[in-house]
């Protein structure tokens, strides 16, 4: 069947590709006890079941096109592998006679068992496993529970998998930077999400919020994500299709003649320089980073070290990662954030510091970022001696996220010293005169920003955050993404406040939040005194054409016209005239 879905668009692009499920959630499956004389049937039904996820694995396989990715390969022999395993094939027969237990119940406690024993391996391949074992068992309740439509894959060049998931947390999405999908669609989550912007960072093409799309889209239909409308179209007629390839290339060739703004420096046209630094998540980020020529890094977010893991990364491993960073960045600034787990970015078990507190209510304004690491001095110094030793191998900075207090700005500043002092006592060397910045996104830090400044080398406001906060609207949640509105008033005064104060404090200041990356607000930050940028690195040659293309003083009297709107309509239509 031929039907369109409609989400929040959180990477540009188009993509072409069959849809492959994934599902991290727990599954779950009603249980009821079957009669005695049904028992057999009941058992009859899964292996029906199980022959039939089956054969689907085998068809999808015989129709893999020989340029298809060779993930896609990988993925059906191991999910074939898995539902040949006999705690998966067998031991829920047995439980269905010996309990009397419906088919897709003792399926599930089954898979329970074996993937809580993945739960204790160490190796973090195999501990990945895991999502592959609760996929294969999906097949087979989807076959229990009836529809399953065999694709019928041909896979070109340009056609790719998609992932199609109800949900996926940031550590979930992370794992996926090392798989080449075509695209991500999930029915929840808001487009500034931590798996939003993670998703952002793979540079394809991603659609939040479409409700429905884990459910009505089955195995291997072949899709179309619009990540520029926010429109998934599953199984399109030929002519959709026809279209959609054309403007694929269309995109394809902007991209390219992007590709050429590389080496020029972004300014505007009286020749006001801009800095455009990238976000990084990982180290690999990096080469990325210098492939749109970025003019550093604005923003590591570390804490994408911490996730997916028991144990927390030690000292060693930390330096490592970040002077990697310094090193590949070559004198380049590397702003490396502190810690931001919580909320969204939880640490699972493991040293049993940090899990318990994610399950409190309100995450996000609870212990997180800056309020965790001061909770637990010894792993935030392990950290802070790590930047430190990196900062010898380049240019780094310290930034520290969600500052509320200037107690905790103070607490930090003496964890510094003390992390600088166990460093001298080693002999190791850092930058003495490491700068030290402060995240402004909570509004608290905005409206009482000069306090913080005395504190403070430089500042950098996470915008995402900083409405999050201001609108009280939970970043993560879909239902209420249509109120997250960046040109609110409130949000606007913060961030032009923000910039004034700062700049006429003599500080530097940037915006590392989505609004720096986003195309239709580059020339009203410009116009609000922005002169620092940071962004994911596939966003930074498009933000530099429209940096190039920017008449200052004409943006930054439209600018003041929109500060001082206080009708919406107003506001987007100065907004139009201010990117026409
Ligand atoms: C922000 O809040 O804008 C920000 C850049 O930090 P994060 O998105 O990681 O919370
Ligand atoms: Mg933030």
């Amino acid at each position: 069947m031929n039907f369109v879905l409609h989400g929040h668009a959180v990477a540009t692009g188009i993509t072409i590709g069959y849809a492959h499920l994934v599902s991290t959630a727990r599954l779950e499956v009603g249980h009821y006890e079957v009669p005695p004389e049904d028992v057999e049937s009941e058992v009859e039904r899964f292996d029906v079941a199980l022959r039939r996820a089956r054969a689907e694995l085998e068809a999808l396989k015989s129709q893999i096109a020989g340029d298809a990715p060779a993930e896609f390969g990988a993925f059906l022999n191991l999910h074939r592998m898995i539902l040949d395993d006999s705690s998966l094939a067998q031991a829920p027969r047995e439980l269905i006679r010996s309990r009397r237990c419906n088919a897709e119940w003792a399926l599930v406690q089954q898979m329970e068992k074996l993937t809580d024993r993945f739960e204790e391996i160490d190796d973090p391949y195999l501990r990945e496993r895991k999502a592959d074992i609760q996929q294969a068992v999906e097949r087979v309740l989807k076959a229990l529970m009836g529809g399953q439509t065999i694709p019928e894959p041909a896979l070109t060049e340009e056609e790719k998998l998609i992932v199609v998931a109800h949900d996926l947390s940031p550590a979930d999405m992370i794992l996926f930077k090392r798989h080449h999908f075509g695209g991500f669609v999930t029915d929840v989550g808001g487009v500034t999400s931590h798996t939003a912007i993670v998703a952002r960072s793979l540079a394809i093409p991603a659609i939040v919020g479409l409700h429905h799309a884990f459910q009505t889209i089955s195995e291997g239909e072949l899709l179309i994500v619009d990540g520029v409308q926010g429109v998934l179209v599953v199984n399109p007629d030929p002519l959709v299709l026809a279209e959609y390839r054309l403007r694929q290339s269309q995109l394809g060739i902007e991209r390219q003649k992007l590709k050429r703004l590389k080496l020029t420096p972004a300014a505007t046209i009286d020749g006001t320089p801009v800095d455009l630094y990238a976000n990084i998540e990982l180290p690999q980020d990096t080469a990325e980073v210098l492939d749109a020529g970025a003019g550093g890094v604005g923003l590591f977010r570390t804490e994408f070290l911490f996730l997916n893991r028991k144990d927390l990364p030690g000292e060693e491993e930390q330096f490592e990662a970040y002077r990697q960073v310094a090193q590949a960045m070559q004198g380049r600034p590397v702003v490396l954030r502190t810690l931001d787990v919580g909320a969204d970015k939880g640490l699972t078990d493991g040293d049993g510091s940090g899990s318990e507190y994610h399950t409190k209510p309100n995450p996000a304004m609870g212990l997180r970022a800056i309020r965790f690491c001061l909770a637990e001095p010894q792993m935030f110094l392990t950290q802070l001696r790590a930047i430190l030793r990196a900062s010898h191998y380049g240019k780094v900075r310290i930034l520290l996220p969600m500052v509320a207090h200037v107690h905790e700005i103070d607490q930090t500043l003496a964890l510094i010293r003390q992390a600088k002092q166990q460093l001298d006592e080693r002999g190791q060397p850092y930058d003495r005169a490491i700068e030290i910045g402060g995240m402004i996104e909570i509004p608290a830090a905005a409206l009482a920003l000069p306090i913080f400044m005395r504190q403070l080398n430089f500042l950098s406001i996470g915008t995402n955050d900083l409405i999050q906060y201001t609108l009280a609207i939970d970043r993560t949640d879909d239902a209420v993404a249509h109120l997250y509105d960046p040109l609110h008033p409130a949000v606007l005064s913060l961030v032009a406040g923000t910039i004034q104060t700062a700049t006429r404090g003599g500080m530097p200041v940037a915006v590392c939040g989505e609004m720096a990356g986003d195309l239709q607000l580059t020339r009203l930050l410009l116009g609000l005194g922005l002169r620092n940028f940071s962004m994911h690195p596939s966003q930074l040659l498009a933000i530099k054409e429209r940096i190039l293309r920017t008449n200052l003083a004409e943006v930054q009297t439209l600018a003041q016209r929109v500060l001082r709107a206080s009708d919406p309509v107003k506001t987007r239509e100065l907004l139009a005239k201010l990117n026409s």
